[in-house]
């Protein structure tokens, strides 16, 4: 096993968004320094950091800078170049414990599909498709309707179509002129769950209660915790997460996103080999947050059991949400308002979230309503 990496060292963040923030508040605790690699100044890392390196993520000397000044690095995002990465560490001896190999998989939805397979988890059927000829072929096999994903660098919904019909073809084509796409059979699904599983390199592997997600316009909006599902699927979910970070090897944590259907099946949908969003919930909800971890794992420290200290609702913060709701910090004093600091507010951008613990999810859910913020 590599050596621990103690408090006092230093831990290299590639990505200063809000989830290196997070992570960067979690390794503070514990006594760690922050460095992060982002173009932009006073990014929301950057806020919380003892040093910033601004440069693009691909820049080669600034990631070997990055890699000098830490002891160990990690990254909050997936769309880190997984070669990058690799030329820098042949240059320079420290340790990145995720690997490549977890990029190179979930940075490209036919790698992650054809992991998922092998790793005897469920997910949609899907055809690989380059040319138009191979578009139609696999709309006969996967019928209407079905989604056309971009393989690399969608998120939010950003990079895919929805074929509903013979008069959706041309937007799905224009999709495809820009690289290798993957053509999903539609699932009907009745929730849309997730759940965050860590592990370390000796092999301890735990996971975060599932949360049930609400999307709006493909972003997620607020994640219920626990998931109101049966305790079968529950344990299914916990079950297939466990299974791919030990197929993975994960070292870190990792967001599980899955389609729960109405007679109870679970279908993997994507993987994000990082802090996720529907996590959020866990910094105050759990005994230990994703963030936490995350930290111990990477840092080569033995990771508890988590448990749910109270169900909680959360719900994010967009550009449209914000001044609004940053008022909540004087009407709903015992709501958990965070805001990650980002300069330039704009509709759509994740600006913060609120997590409320709660006794009663369906109170709860209606006092949201009553703001009138989200609506
Ligand atoms: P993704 O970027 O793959 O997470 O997709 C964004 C959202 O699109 C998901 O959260 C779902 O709501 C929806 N979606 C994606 N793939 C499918 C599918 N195969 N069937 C039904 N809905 C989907």
């Amino acid at each position: 096993m590599s050596k621990q990496i103690k408090p006092g060292s230093t831990i290299g963040i590639i990505g200063g968004g809000q989830l290196g923030r997070m992570m960067a508040f979690s390794a503070k605790e514990r006594g760690y320094r922050i460095a992060v690699l982002d173009p932009t100044p006073d990014c929301p890392t950057a806020q919380v950091a003892d040093w910033h390196i601004e440069a693009a993520y691909d820049d080669l000397e600034a990631l070997k800078e990055l890699a000098e000044r830490s002891d160990v690095l990690t990254y909050e995002f997936e769309n880190v170049d997984a070669q990058t990465i690799e030329r820098v560490l042949e240059k320079v001896a420290i340790a990145i414990p995720q690997g490549t190999e977890l990029l190179l998989i979930t940075q490209n939805r036919l790698n992650e599909k054809e992991f998922l397979k092998k790793a005897g988890i469920s997910i949609a059927s899907y055809a690989k498709i380059e040319t138009e000829a191979d578009l139609t072929e696999g709309l006969k096999t996967l019928g209407y309707p079905a989604v056309l994903k971009t393989i690399r660098g969608g998120y939010d919904g950003k990079g895919q179509v929805v074929l509903r019909s013979q008069s959706d073809i041309e937007e799905a084509l224009d999709l495809l002129g820009k690289g290798t796409c993957v053509l999903e059979e539609w699932v009907s699904f009745d929730k849309e769950i997730s759940i965050m599983v860590a592990r370390n390199e000796t092999g301890d592997v735990v996971t975060l209660p599932v949360s049930e997600n609400i999307h709006q316009d493909n972003i997620l909006l607020e994640s219920i915790v626990p998931a109101r599902v049966s305790e079968d699927t529950s344990k299914e979910a916990e079950r297939m997460a466990k299974t791919i970070a030990e197929k993975m090897q994960l070292v870190g944590i990792l967001g599980v996103e899955l389609f729960l259907t109405e007679s109870g099946k679970i279908y993997a949908n994507e993987l994000a080999p990082r802090p996720h969003n529907s996590g959020h919930y866990s910094i105050e909800a759990c005994t230990e947050s994703q963030f936490d971890l995350h930290i111990r794992a990477i840092c080569g420290y033995p990771l508890p059991e988590v448990e749910l200290l109270k169900p909680a609702v959360m719900i994010n913060i967009l550009g449209e949400h914000f001044d609004q709701a940053l008022e909540l910090n004087n009407t709903q004093p015992s709501w958990h308002v965070h805001d990650y600091g980002k300069i330039g507010v704009k509709v759509g951008r994740k600006m913060g979230h609120v997590t409320i613990l709660t006794d009663n999810i369906e109170e709860t859910l209606h006092a949201i309503d009553e703001t009138k913020i989200w609506n």
